[in-house]
């Protein structure tokens, strides 16, 4: 499967590339100015995913508003995420399978 281009969160949607060079120290990054995130090329498809997820919890954090994230509670809140979307097809697919008006009716 091709490597995800592009995020939606409530705020927009924004661009995943894989530059050839990133810094050394980290698999990604995400900007807080334009949204965008980098991930290191050639990963492995569950470092990769793994990745994507951990930079998207610190766009969703950023976007509510909580700046100040620490890398621990970040990786922490990632590595549940991945395990439940990974576990948990059928409900991934409940939620997607109705209409906007759910997400209306949460907000
Ligand atoms: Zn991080």
């Amino acid at each position: 499967m091709r490597s995800p281009t592009w995020y939606k969160i409530p705020i927009g949607k924004f661009k995943i590339t894989y530059p050839s060079k990133i810094s050394k120290y980290s698999y990604g990054m995400y900007y807080a100015k334009n949204g965008n995130i980098e991930i290191k090329r050639n990963l492995s498809h569950n470092i990769k995913a793994q990745t994507i997820v951990h930079e998207i919890v610190h766009a969703l954090c950023t976007s509510k508003g909580f700046f100040k994230q620490k890398e621990r509670d970040v990786e922490m809140i990632t590595e549940s995420v991945v395990h439940f979307i990974k576990e948990n097809p059928y409900i991934i697919k409940y939620i997607q399978s109705n209409d906007n008006s759910i997400i209306e009716s949460i907000k």
